[in-house]
């Protein structure tokens, strides 16, 4: 079987080991005469897939025990919203920087909730770059620090993070285990699944435990406390993600774990970054260099007409998904941890190909 190349901003592609894994247990998992979907989350068969797949992401991101791992519904776009509604107070302010689409959503949606402020953003030069650490400027009250670790519509990346006195939060939903990351220097961490967790459906928040409070006004299900106290169980969970999670992050472990995929990372992203710098402007790069991401590589030809003949060519030869985000068009190759250094190269060797026809 000829797998696809596949450069999918999310859902995105799976390690094909992962893939293979799951074939077994798709029709009979374990020996139950069962397929894992048709389990309840209530076995023991399932329990013992959700601990382990809690076990593993403490593991791999050495979580300490003042953190709960939770794993919720409504995607990283939910998060927007609970997290006002579970961590900012009437009297405080809600501090976001802004770094492109996904930021602004988070801030819109906080917005509705209570009283918010930008303490740095870089919308006013197209989102090209993070914002220099000395940049942020922090209200009176500040309830949390919101930032988004890498933007996947812009392709850039975070690569040092701000030291605040107040909860620092991040949506890390487009480079959670791709690198390595001291897991206290943040209060909450969220990540939708579907890029480098697994699939779409699960919504994986580690939270420092004293953040979580009881809160009767808030809805059941909008309450983080809920799902601490029932270890995600309180109603049903996506059980067939978080399977998936859990294959995915024993192929992380196996494979050497976040320091070693993140190498890999390194080496997939270089591949792509020298071919753009070394175009002599051909490919012209949307980050700027200090700030660009590992994950989503963002990139422009010289004209548009030429960027649709680029577009059209790869997707003509098998290459999947390297259209922009539809909201800022161009060219995108998202390179999650999944994604073979051979599909890297393979797109390296098009882009030169194409640079000569051109
Ligand atoms: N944040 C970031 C950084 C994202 O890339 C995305 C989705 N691409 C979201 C939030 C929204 O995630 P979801 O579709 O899971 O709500």
């Amino acid at each position: 079987m000829k797998r696809a190349f596949n450069f999918n901003a999310g859902p995105a592609t799976l390690p094909f080991a992962v893939l293979e894994k799951a074939k077994e247990a798709w029709l009979d998992f374990n020996g139950t005469g069962m397929a894992l979907m048709e389990l309840s989350h209530r076995s023991k068969d399932y329990e013992i897939v959700h601990n382990k797949a809690i076990a593993s992401l403490r593991n791999i991101l050495s979580i300490p025990d003042d953190y709960e791992v939770l794993f919720l519904q409504g995607g990283a776009s939910l998060q927007f919203s609970m997290i006002p509604m579970n961590l900012l107070k009437p009297d405080q302010t809600a501090n976001y920087i802004l770094t492109g689409s996904w930021s602004d959503k988070a801030l819109k949606e906080a917005k509705k909730v209570g009283s918010t402020h930008v303490a740095a953003s870089t919308k006013e030069t197209g989102y090209h770059r993070i914002p220099e650490l000395e940049e942020i400027n922090l209200s009176e009250d500040a309830a949390y620090l919101h930032l988004t670790s890498n933007n996947t519509i812009f392709g850039t990346q975070w690569h040092q993070y701000p030291n605040t006195q107040v909860p620092l939060i991040a949506d890390m939903s487009s480079d959670i285990l791709s690198r390595p990351f001291q897991i206290e220097q943040f209060d909450l961490i969220y990540a939708g699944a579907q890029k480098n967790l697994g699939p779409s459906g699960v919504t994986v928040v580690i939270i420092r435990k004293e953040l979580i409070q009881s809160q009767p006004a808030l809805p059941t299900m909008l309450n983080y406390e809920t799902f601490a106290k029932n270890n995600s169980l309180y109603n049903t969970p996506p059980t067939l993600a978080i399977y998936l999670l859990s294959l995915v992050l024993e192929w992380v472990e196996e494979n050497g774990g976040i320091e070693a995929i993140s190498k890999r990372n390194e080496e997939k992203s270089s591949l792509l970054y020298n071919m753009i710098d070394n175009s002599n402007g051909f490919y012209i790069g949307h980050a700027d260099e200090k700030s660009r991401s590992h994950m989503n590589v963002t990139f422009n030809l010289k004209s548009e007409e030429l960027s649709t003949k680029f577009l059209e060519e790869a997707k003509q030869i098998g290459f999947v998904g390297l259209n922009g985000h539809r909201s800022v068009g161009g060219c995108r190759a998202s390179i999650y941890n999944a994604v073979p250094l051979e599909h890297v190269e393979a797109l390296v060797s098009f882009m030169k190909n194409f640079k000569e026809k051109y």
